[in-house]
């Protein structure tokens, strides 16, 4: 399964090939979209996302854009979405379903999607699944990707494996080729961007390094347009659209079909009657946008995008020459600045015959028919996103395993105690590319308990910090100098 932060799509496999199952609608896709009406019914997809407008507060899209996230990591998202995202008591992030009178775990409102999804798939197959797959952006962090594996238990489900989007994507493209290609997949879809450089061939897929960003999509774009819009109207009329939610849902898809049509047209026209009233007179929006206008809304994302690259061209120690294909997923790179910067700065047309939106799908089929043992001589070799480290003294942190690290992993490293007969010792774990601890992804704390008694600097305890195919963390150590094992309880937050 595909599980976008827009839409999802399941896939299997029929006479060696993937195919895409229809969910019950009859759709090839489903917005990833779950909706609670009046009388506590949940709806899904199409039919969620259809009544958004009238059924803000209790409309629940673009999650996977919170999920694994504390709420100080989205502080800036929350006012983004026409629902209530709130703070746990653990600082985590809730969604608020007044509908229900209830708060969900982003996790808990991606279950129910899974459950349907699943369900779908099952009645189309005659079958009764319980494994699967999940796809997740490849720059997705530990937190993200246990929290993705949470939302599949909560489902009933036994997830086999969390693939990257592009690794997926690339053996889509990949799995009948005999020649070696070095490819670059670029995945823009609506909640983050993710590019890998991989080398395939003859069955072989090779990640070399992956980067991207967890929180820029067409989400991103979208708001451009919003707070241009929200902005004039202000202006004009002193009212902030933002703060009213049915106004703020009416406008976000107003944004989304300008975008969209932008990607064709060189503008376009907005036009939002009675979209705000004041001293009973209904006041309307209408506005041309160009693609000019919207070109230097959004110039700072597309920006993001080129950093990216040059990221990941840098850590595969690669040049733009060495690159033989460019692969394009996700919605989002149909927009046409997001097309030219591509093309200036990796001086190549994309491949065209690729179906952007199903590849990434297609290979999670191929992936679940190997984990399955249908599918034999393929070979998938994936990295790490993302640096993993403890904190250090003066609240820096200290790299244990360096960024595009092939998977799985495994890591030593030796800590000390500093006061005599300490018995524990506390190592705080964290993700992240920055120098300081404060600016990367807290994952936990590691408490090594029942260390022998000696005086300071005495016990040599060794760490081992192992990253497994799923790019999950685990945390194991024991002390050289007695060679007892030392229970660690690693919480991951
Ligand atoms: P996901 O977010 O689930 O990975 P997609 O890859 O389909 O999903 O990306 C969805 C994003 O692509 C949305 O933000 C959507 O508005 C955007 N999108 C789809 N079609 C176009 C288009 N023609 N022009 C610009 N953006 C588009
Ligand atoms: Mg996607």
């Amino acid at each position: 399964m595909d599980l976008g932060t827009t839409k999802s799509i399941v896939t299997g496999i029929s006479g060696g090939k993937p195919i895409v199952l229809e969910n019950a609608e009859g759709f090839r896709t489903t917005p990833s979209v779950v909706a609670f009406g009046k009388n506590g019914n949940c709806l899904f997809g199409e039919t969620a996302k259809r009544q958004a407008v009238t059924n803000p507060e209790n409309t629940f899209y673009s999650v996977l854009r919170f999920i694994g996230r504390s709420y100080e990591e989205v502080r800036n998202e929350v006012t983004k979405v026409t629902y209530n995202v709130q703070k746990d008591n653990n600082g985590n992030v809730k969604l608020f379903c007044p509908a229900l009178n209830k708060q969900f775990a982003p996790e808990e409102i991606l279950a129910q999607l899974l459950c349907k999804l699943v369900e779908d798939a099952n009645k189309k197959l005659d079958g009764s699944f319980t494994q699967i797959a999940i796809v997740v952006p490849a720059y997705f962090n530990d937190s993200q990707r246990q929290a993705v594996r949470d939302a599949g238990k909560l489902a009933g489900l036994e997830v086999l494996r969390i693939i990257n989007e592009t690794t997926a994507a690339a053996l889509a493209y990949g799995f009948d080729k005999k020649s070696n290609e070095t490819i670059l997949v670029f995945d823009l879809g609506g909640g983050s961007f993710n590019v890998s450089v991989l080398e395939v061939g003859d069955g072989v897929f090779e990640v070399l390094a992956t980067s991207g960003d967890t929180l820029l999509g067409g989400d991103d774009f979208d708001w451009k347009i919003v707070d241009y819009l929200a902005n004039e109207f202000e202006v004009d009329q002193n009212i902030d659209l933002r703060k009213d939610r049915q106004a703020l849902q009416r406008l976000i898809e107003a944004a989304q079909k300008a975008k969209t049509e932008l990607s064709s047209a060189t503008q376009t026209e907005i036009n939002l009657p009675c979209i705000a009233v004041t001293q009973n007179s209904p006041k309307h929006l209408d506005r041309t946008v160009t693609r000019t206008r919207f070109e230097k809304l959004c110039s700072d994302l597309v920006d993001r995008c080129r950093v990216g690259i040059e990221n990941v061209l840098r850590d595969a120690k690669l040049n733009k020459s060495d690159i033989d294909e460019v692969l394009l997923i996700g919605g989002s790179t149909r927009i046409p600045a997001v097309q030219e910067m591509l093309k200036n700065l990796l001086g190549k047309e994309p491949k065209q015959n690729i179906n952007r939106d199903e590849v990434v799908a297609l290979g999670a089929a191929i992936q679940g028919s190997v984990l399955g043992g249908a599918m034999t001589g393929i070979l998938l070799l994936d990295v790490t996103p993302l640096s993993l480290g403890v904190e250090t003294l003066g609240g820096s942190m200290t790299n244990i395993i360096p960024r595009n690290t092939a998977v799985p992993t495994k890591f030593v490293d030796n800590f000390s105690t500093t006061e005599d007969g300490q018995n524990n010792v506390k190592i705080h774990i964290l993700q992240g590319d920055a120098e300081l601890a404060k600016h990367n992804k807290s994952l936990g704390f590691s408490c090594l308990n029942g260390i022998p008694p000696a005086s300071k600097g005495v016990p040599q305890i060794e760490v081992i910090f192992e990253i497994n195919v799923y790019g999950f963390l685990s945390v194991s150590a024991w002390d050289k100098r007695t060679q007892t094992s030392i229970t660690v309880n690693f919480d991951p937050q």
